[in-house]
Parts: structure tokens; C-alpha cells; sequence
């Protein structure tokens, strides 16, 4: 099957939303791990305020591997999933300073025998925070690049390996950031807003004229709710003359004055 041209797509994209960082703060390659294993599931910017807080108790592999899991569940619980979370991280800590003597690995396979660390967030870890080629493949880029054409496969590492084997190791990480940056911006899931975007001459999708006008839906919508906000409201109508009996009139008071 025929890909999309993925260096015009990342050269467009860059031009369009300027060079993109790593959403998740982070001080330290550890933290940025602790950050990715939460953001399963959960939004950046919560993943970014619960994180505030939990690297200032716990700023490394040590005291995270010593903490208390209860306590622990307590801090990231508004992330969702906090459990299992709490499992990964604990567990992840542990490892780091059983096997690793307190640093993080510093290559895939090094981030693969970590505990609950899968290539998704080994290549966030990689391209955001080791300076490695890494190319994070999560919902968004995973969706779009099934609709844009850069991979025939649905599957993450397939996905990796086909724009991998096509774009420098230098733009990986920044070409899934820019990604992810037009999914949430342009083409969220469901409703992509081909008619405006500005890679439909290179999307599969948008070339392939399958696309829906479910972008203009919303706004079609919103026409139509303003176009009633508009009408003047209407007038009571007035009550049929048959069926309203006219009121019976007062008798005149006779005229008394002479
Ligand atoms: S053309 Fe449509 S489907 Fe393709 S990336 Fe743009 S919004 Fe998404």
C-alpha cells in the first residue's frame, strides 16, 4: 500500500504549529518516566498539577522505592487508575535502584525490563528526556496515522517502525508530538475537520473523499441555535373572536343632571 508522504507532512506541521515540547513536566528522566506511567488514561495538565506536588515528596528512584503505597495511591488518585499506577511506579522505582543502581536505563532495551514501562513510554522517555531518537505512539498518533496514510498497519509498532524507517532519527520525537498537537487541535477523534486542515492535500483520508462534513456539524448547529436566538419571540395569539363572548356592558347610569 501506498504511505503518505510523511517528511511533507512533518515539514507542514512544523511550519504550522512551530517545534512542540514534551507536554508532561519533569525535572529528570525518572520524573518524566513517573509523569508518562500517569498520563495513561488522564489528561496532561492533571497529570501536570498532581505531579506539582508529588515530586516535591518524592524527586527520585529512592524515595519513591521507600514510600508508602497507600500514601502514594493517595497522591496520584485523581489521575484514575491509581492502583495499578501506584503498582508500576512502585515497582519501577524498586527496580531502578535494585538493578540499575538508582539510575534509569538508558536505552530501549535497558526501559523494556522495567516493570509496567512498554515502548510507548520507553520512547517518551528516550526523545524527551535522554536526547534518543524515540517515537511515542499513542491514541493520537496512532489514529492519525492510520487516517493520514503514514503506516498501513493499526498496530503502535508497526506504526513506529514504518515512520521510523522513513524520517530521520533526529525529528522522531518531534514528529509525534506534532502529531498529537493536530489531533487535539484539528482532528479530533470522530469529528477531523478535513475542510480546513492544512495537510488534506497529503491525508489518505481527506484524498480519499470518505471524510464526512462532521466537522461543519457543530457549527451548522451552532448556526442553526443562533439563527433561533434570533427570532423574536413569538407574540400570544390573539383569541378568536368567536370564541370570546364580549363583556356584558354596564348599564348606563341615567342622566340625573338637569
Ligand atoms: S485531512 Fe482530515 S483526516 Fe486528514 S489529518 Fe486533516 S483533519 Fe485529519
Amino acid at each position: 500500500m501506498k504511505t503518505a508522504p510523511a517528511k511533507q507532512v512533518y515539514d507542514k506541521l512544523l511550519s504550522v504549529y512551530g517545534p512542540q515540547k514534551c507536554f508532561l513536566e519533569h525535572m529528570t528522566p525518572f520524573q518524566l518516566l513517573v509523569a508518562t506511567i500517569l498520563s495513561a488514561q488522564c489528561t496532561d495538565k492533571r497529570v501536570n498539577m498532581v505531579t506539582r506536588e508529588l515530586f516535591q515528596r518524592w524527586p527520585d528512584a529512592e524515595s519513591f522505592a521507600s514510600c508508602g503505597r497507600e500514601e502514594l495511591e493517595r497522591a496520584i488518585f485523581t489521575c484514575g487508575f491509581y492502583r495499578a499506577k501506584a503498582d508500576h511506579i512502585l515497582k519501577a522505582a524498586k527496580a531502578i535502584v535494585e538493578k540499575f543502581h538508582g539510575e534509569l536505563p538508558g536505552d530501549m532495551e535497558g526501559l523494556l525490563q522495567l516493570p509496567g514501562v512498554g515502548r510507548k513510554t520507553a520512547n517518551v522517555v528516550l526523545g524527551d528526556a535522554l536526547g534518543q531518537p524515540g517515537f511515542p505512539v499513542d491514541t493520537h498518533v496512532r489514529r492519525l496515522a492510520g487516517l493520514i496514510g503514514l503506516s498501513g498497519s493499526s498496530d503502535p509498532e508497526a506504526i513506529e517502525s514504518d515512520v521510523c524507517a522513513v524520517m530521520p532519527p533526529e525529528t522522531w520525537a518531534q514528529f509525534s508530538h506534532l502529531l498529537i498537537v493536530h489531533g487535539r487541535t484539528r482532528c479530533p477523534a470522530n469529528r477531523p475537520g478535513c475542510a480546513e486542515c492544512e495537510i488534506a492535500d497529503l491525508c489518505r483520508h481527506a484524498k480519499s473523499g470518505k471524510e464526512k462534513p462532521s466537522a461543519k456539524k457543530p457549527a451548522v448547529r451552532a448556526a442553526a441555535k443562533s439563527a433561533a436566538a434570533k427570532k423574536p419571540a413569538k407574540k400570544p395569539a390573539k383569541k378568536p373572536a368567536a370564541a370570546s363572548s364580549p363583556a356584558p356592558r354596564k348599564p348606563r347610569k341615567p342622566n340625573t343632571k338637569a
